[in-house]
């Protein structure tokens, strides 16, 4: 090979044909998830009444390392996929760094992120099922729009709660979803049990993805032949989301390189989880000496501030309990233009590592993350989402250390999606009207306090 060129593409048969379950090489599993009433380990029948089967197996099942992809996803994803690896050749110019800077875009699709690629496979298991409609929520809504667009393709019926802020703030959003034929809920609503409770509660709530995940949940226990599906966090979602990693990893062994860094944007974890999959395995398996950085908003941050401990994964609390890193399911982040990055938790598997010392976590305030996203956005012509600025950010760090030492390091990150939907937010930093939200230690403790005690 020549010169790298600046876009990088598998063919459509190089795309991998399974995903890779990192659970089956980590040397100590996550903990058990629990059932909140008796505190015993969930059965994978536990969950048959909230996931559908092949699901709750998948989120289950910690030693299938590779699970081969139904030929009814693989179709779908040629549809999109195989996604770039890019050469930021413009931006290791601007910042005239030695080191080599990659990343993985994943924004090349109508719902504009990842999300799709775990959005279709939800989906084709729950038709395969037999369900006749499924239920979620959705917070910047990224997700909702992947599974409107997967349920129009598998001809499933959807109903969506969004977090009422971004309801409000992203009606073109709730548009695209509409399109694709989802029924869209603002949440807290008075549809649930529980919606109505919050509001009772707290009436001006512009709510949060923990309260719409419980809402949702509600909606699918009650209603014959619905399902909850869940667009990150879970083991599942970062099995299907291994293909990010795994085509990234072929397609740089293709160019002749590895990457010292890879750096992924976090919210849920479910990117994440995904992008560093196979080259985790290397550092597990091999002792190869890559470094991981998960990227936090400092208005949300569960890893570099929250508490390893077992916490409801919604704020409703019917949830099963997860041990995570957590700011506690009472927690509500301060209004931060990264929805994506506001949640409260972070996925078991990738806390598990993070606690281990195999990955760090940094975070950023939104202001920072705003003016690489505007000179990333010019020289290298992507639009970035707010959460993948989160990466964008850390990488030029990085990249910014290399020149100081003069190291070569290669570094890959995460792209996760476009920002087309996130205009408002980059006119407040425009206009200069962005403030940066950062949670002091006594409004931690406050959802700490809470934390279920779990002996
Ligand atoms: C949802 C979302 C994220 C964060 O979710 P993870 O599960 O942590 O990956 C990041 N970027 C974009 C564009 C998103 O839509």
């Amino acid at each position: 090979m020549t010169k790298i060129p600046y876009r990088f593409y598998l063919t459509e048969d190089q795309i991998p044909k399974q995903w890779y379950n990192l659970r089956a090489d980590m040397k100590e599993q996550p903990d058990p998830m629990l059932n909140p009433a008796t505190l015993e380990p969930l059965k994978e029948e536990d969950l048959y009444p909230i996931f559908c089967k092949e699901l709750a197996h998948q989120e289950m099942d910690s030693t299938t390392r590779y699970i081969d992809i139904p030929e009814e996803i693989l179709e779908m994803y040629r549809v999109y996929r195989p996604s770039p690896l890019i050469r930021a050749y413009n931006l290791e110019k601007e910042l005239k760094t030695p080191a080599k800077i990659y990343y993985k875009f994943e924004g090349n699709n109508t719902s504009g992120s990842h999300k799709l690629n775990s959005a279709i496979a939800q989906v084709y298991y729950a038709k395969k099922q037999g369900l006749t409609s499924i239920t979620t929520e959705t917070g910047a809504g990224q997700w909702g729009t992947a599974l409107s667009e997967a349920c129009a393709y598998f001809r499933l019926p959807l109903t969506v709660y969004m977090v009422k802020c971004s309801y409000d703030q992203k009606p073109y959003r709730k548009a695209v979803m509409q399109t694709f034929d989802a029924n869209v809920v603002p949440s807290p609503s008075n549809t649930t049990d529980v919606g109505k409770k919050i509001l009772e509660e707290n009436p001006d709530t512009t709510g949060s993805l923990g309260c719409a995940i419980s809402e949702a949940v509600e909606k699918a226990t009650k209603t014959e032949g619905c399902r909850y599906v869940l667009g990150s966090v879970l083991n599942q979602v970062l099995l299907h989301q291994s293909i990010i990693g795994l085509e990234a990893k072929t397609a740089m062994e293709i160019l002749g390189e590895y990457p010292d860094i890879v750096i992924g944007c976090a919210g849920g974890g479910s990117n994440l989880g995904g992008l560093i999959a196979p080259f985790m395995r290397d550092k597990i398996v091999d002792g190869k000496p890559v470094e991981f950085i998960a990227v936090e908003p400092a208005s949300c941050p569960s890893l570099t501030r929250g508490k390893y401990a077992y916490d409801f994964c919604d704020t409703g609390r019917v949830t099963p309990m997860a041990k995570m890193y957590t700011l506690g399911s009472g927690f509500i982040p301060s209004a931060n233009h990264a929805g994506g990055l506001r949640y409260h938790g972070m996925s078991p598997i990738l806390s598990k590592l993070y606690h281990d010392g195999y990955m760090k976590a940094v975070s950023y305030e939104q202001t920072k993350v705003f003016e690489v996203a505007t000179l990333f956005a010019k020289v290298e012509t992507i639009l970035p989402a707010p959460e993948s600025s989160h990466a964008i950010k850390c990488a030029i760090d990085e990249a910014l250390k290399c020149r100081e030492t003069g190291e070569e390091k290669t570094i890959l990150f995460g792209l996760t999606g476009t920002g087309y939907f996130d205009m408002a937010a980059y006119s407040a930093f425009h206009e200069g009207k962005m403030q940066d939200y950062i949670p002091t230690d006594d409004d931690l403790k406050i959802a700490f306090d809470k934390l279920p005690k779990v002996p």
